[in-house]
Parts: C-alpha cells; structure tokens; sequence
C-alpha cells in the first residue's frame, strides 16, 4: 500500500514533469481552488479547464489545481485530503471553490472530493465556515439541475467571459446574499436559491476571446505534452443526439489559420486542434500542412467520416504527422437509423475511410457508433455486421460502441432510455457476428442507465447521487438511490411524460 509520503512525492514529481505555456501562479490573498472532479490525466486533458485556470490567472487571483486522487481509497487510508497541486493546500482551506463538470458521471467525483476534505457536499448543509461553490463546465449546456444542490452558484454555458467576475464579485462581497445576486445577473449565471429549477440561458462568449489554449503541457495527460487550442467553437450540423448542434450559441465560430499559428508556443511538438466540428474548418487543410511542415504531430479532436472522404489530404496529412489511428464517428447501426438522427455520414464515406487506413498504413479504422436508438431493430444490427465485415476487407476496423443516453437541449430530450437487456443482447449478436474479424469495445450499459436519468433529472435526481456514494457508490447503490425520487426524476424505461427542459 502507497504511504502517505508516497501519494505526496507522486504529486510533486508530477508538478516538476510540468511545462509551463501560460501565466504562473499569482502570489496574492485571492486564492481560489479549480476543482476536476476526474484524477488528473482527464482534468488536464480539459482544454475547458486549463482555459478557465488562464483566464483566472490572468485576472490575477491565485486559482490552483485539485483533482480527483487516482486511487480514493489509498488517499483515505492515508489520511491524505485532496489538496491543491501548487502549494499543497487542503481544499477545505480555499475560501471558494471553481468547479468544472464535464459530464453527469462526474457529480459522484464532486462528492466524493468534497466529502473526503470534510466539505459538506450538499449545499443545504454547509454552512459560513465552509468554502462556497461555483460550477460549470460542458454538463451546463444540456441539464445541470442535478448539479445544482452542490453549488451556490452555477455559470451556465461558455464561462470564458463570466468566470472572473463572478470570482471578483465573490472576493468583494458584502454578503453571500449580494454575491448571490451579483452572479444572478451575469448572462448564464443561475443561482438555484434564486431561480429555483428555472434555468436561464447558456451564456455566449465574444468570438474576440476565441481561440481557448492550454496553459501547461503535461506527460502524465491522456494527451501527452499536447498543446491543444480551438480551432473552431460549435457546430454548423445537427444531429439529433447532440448538445453542440448548430442550435447551440449559433453553430460554428472560426478562428483564422493565423490566429491559431500565433498561439502556438515553439516547444509544443504535439498539436491537438480542438472544436465540435474541427474537420469541417474550411482552411483546415492549409493549416495541417504548415503544422506538418514545422515537424508538428497534430491530432483533431474530431473527424467526420464525410470530410475525410471529400478530402482525403486531411488523413495524409494526420498520417504523415505521427498518427497511427484515424477515429470518426458512425454513431448508428445503420443507413436507415442514420437518416433517422441526421447523421450526414453515408456508407460511401465510412468505406472510403476504410481505404485511406488500408493505403496510408493507418494501423486500425476506429469507428464509434451508438446501440440503443430509437426504432433499432436487429436487422439493422446484421446490417453492422455485414458491413463492419466489408470494411475490414480494407484493413484493421474497431468499433466503440455506447448506448444512447438522450440528453435536454437536443431533439432527442425525452426519449425513453432503451431496454438494457435488448442492448446487451444486441452487442452479444454483434460481438458474434464480428469475432475474429472486427474488434467491438463496448462502455457499460448500466452506467449509461445511471448517466440518462441524471441526464433528464431534476434537483432529486442529483441528490441521490450523494446518497448513492455515501452508500459505496456501485451500480446498485445508484438503482437504490434513485428509486426514491419523485416521478419526473425517475424515467428509467417509462414513455415520454411531456417532460421537457423548464427554461
Ligand atoms: S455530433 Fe458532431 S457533427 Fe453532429 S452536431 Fe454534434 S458536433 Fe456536430
């Protein structure tokens, strides 16, 4: 078992692997904690979140990291609190807390880091001696109700802008109740003691601002030392699964080739160029090729299959700069399902991208797709099958497939959460179908259960999160938990109630 003098010589290792690209820790009595629910090699793969830290830095407060411990139970054995990177600070010692949720799954993180530095993790439970909470993060733009009995304030949608007031506003406070009320006001900021479960709309940042950029460069990432930026904000497309269609802050913001060029720090070697709909940036390709040419390796954090196919310079390129997967989505079983969700990809596109792997040397085609759709029926199951077979005639394919969790704010809000058995019976047939052939890595179809009823849930629904840790946080902790909530909080396989997001 790791000592306490272990897991603390770990922490400053991993600070010394560190490169600094952005504004250091600011030395004043402003001092505010930048929570990630998630350990370390998630949070600081965030571009969100590095983004937030520099623009915190920037506006001079002292903003350090905390996350998640890798291993929970080691820490508490220990008798080691989570505490803050940078100056070694146990979280309970910072007087405000920023915290960044990605997604729904997160909130057990938040209790569980709260809980373990002595912090109340309900609201309703703390009290002055205690640090106050301001959330945000991607989960805001679709439903952060079931994050809001853990936060004082939440700041909804692109906080680029909001962020650094609302932490001004807390550090100049007369009282909670005019901090409260000061972050009411900011576009986006929703104060649940104020508006109860009515939520104002997602704040849009001034495309000025744009690009976000990391601010370290880090070995111990799931990016490994990558400098990642926007290239791009949003989506022009519109899926109907999906947050960050074109419905969302008015589709697709471009940043100019030029801008990103300029941001880019000298020693970052590897280049991940974020955004929704990165692959469908029109100077795309002229930006990889001056990337290419500097010895940059680039990544995207997003390709779409109908872009590669239109243009297969891209997968040159990426190929050329060190890549050895090339990743895109198919997100349905099949062509009909496909149409059905307003997925632009076709059969063509996938089997032209199944070419470009076999003749770039690309090492495996990566296709991620979702079960569990609205209307899914096995034939479009063995549909998958015959095709995945078709496409490994190419080379190496591998499917990631997810079950369908319908988030708010999409047109899919609503949709009952498909039977788990019929799910799981569906991946064994595929499983079948494709053994020896095409690899199929599948995430678990419980979790997505407990992901899609914090996904359509209210205030209750977010409670029973903290009961379900408290109980030892497994699967049937959660179906316990949940099974007290009110109707409108609890949907696991019922029909659409009329439910619908409140703002
Ligand atoms: S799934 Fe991708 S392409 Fe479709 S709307 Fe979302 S971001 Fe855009």
């Amino acid at each position: 078992m790791a000592s306490r003098w272990d897991l603390e010589r770990a922490l400053r290792e991993r600070l010394d692997r560190e490169v600094l690209v952005g504004p250091a820790l600011a030395q004043g009595p402003e001092r505010v904690a930048m929570l990630y629910p998630s350990p370390y090699r998630a949070g600081m793969s965030s571009l969100g979140y590095q983004w937030i830290l520099r623009q915190l830095r920037d506006a001079g407060f002292a903003a350090e990291r905390v996350f998640l411990p890798e291993d929970p139970a080691a820490w508490r054995k220990a008798r080691l609190a989570p505490r803050s990177l940078e100056t070694d600070t146990p979280l309970s010692d910072f007087p405000l807390l920023a915290v960044s949720l990605a997604y729904e799954l997160e909130l057990a993180g938040l209790v569980e880091v709260l809980r373990d530095t002595g912090i109340p993790p309900l609201r309703q439970d703390r009290g002055p001696e205690h640090p106050m909470v301001l959330l945000g993060g991607p989960l805001t733009f679709s439903n952060p109700l079931p994050a809001a009995p853990y936060a004082d304030v939440l700041l909804l949608g692109e906080a680029d802008e909001t962020t650094a007031p609302a932490v001004q506003s807390f550090f100049g406070r007369e009282s909670r109740e005019a901090w409260l009320q000061r972050c009411a006001d900011l576009p986006g900021g929703y104060v649940p003691e104020l508006h109860g479960q009515r939520l104002p709309p997602v704040a849009k940042a001034s495309d000025a601002l744009l690009p976000a950029r990391s601010m370290i460069l880090s070995p111990d990432t799931e990016l490994s030392e990558m400098f990642l930026l926007e290239g791009e904000r949003g989506c022009h497309r519109q899926c109907s699964f999906c947050v960050m269609r074109r419905s969302t802050n008015g589709g697709m913001r471009l940043v100019t080739p030029e801008r990103i060029l300029s941001f880019i720090p000298e020693q970052a070697r590897k280049v991940g160029l974020v955004g929704a709909a990165i692959s469908d940036h029109p100077k795309l390709v002229d930006l990889l090729e001056v990337l290419v040419d500097e010895g940059k390796s680039v990544s995207l954090s997003s390709l779409r299959a109908d872009r590669v196919a239109r243009k297969p310079r891209i997968a040159e390129l990426l190929r050329a700069s060190g890549a050895r997967t090339l990743t895109v989505a198919s997100d349905a079983a099949s062509q009909r399902l496909r149409r059905t969700i307003s997925k632009g990809t076709t059969e063509a596109h996938l089997i032209e991208c199944a070419k470009l792997t076999g003749s770039l040397n690309y090492e495996v085609l990566k296709i991620y797709m979702m079960l569990g759709l609205p209307d899914e029926k096995d034939e479009d199951i063995d549909e998958l099958i015959a095709f995945s077979r078709e496409l490994a005639r190419h080379g190496r394919v591998a499917l990631g497939i997810s079950t369908l969790v319908a988030k708010r704010m999409t047109p899919l809000d609503g949709t009952p959460f498909a039977d788990p058995k019929a799910v799981e019976a569906r991946l064994k047939r595929l499983t079948r179908g494709l053994r020896g052939k095409v690899e199929v890595r599948s995430t678990s179809v419980r979790w997505a259960w407990v992901e899609y009823v914090l996904a359509q849930g209210g205030w209750a629904a977010g409670e029973a999160v903290a009961q379900a840790v408290e109980s030892g946080g497994r699967f049937s902790d959660y179906k316990r938990a949940f099974k007290g909530l009110p109707p409108q909080d609890y949907r696991p396989w019922a029909r659409d109630e009329g439910f619908r997001h409140v703002s």
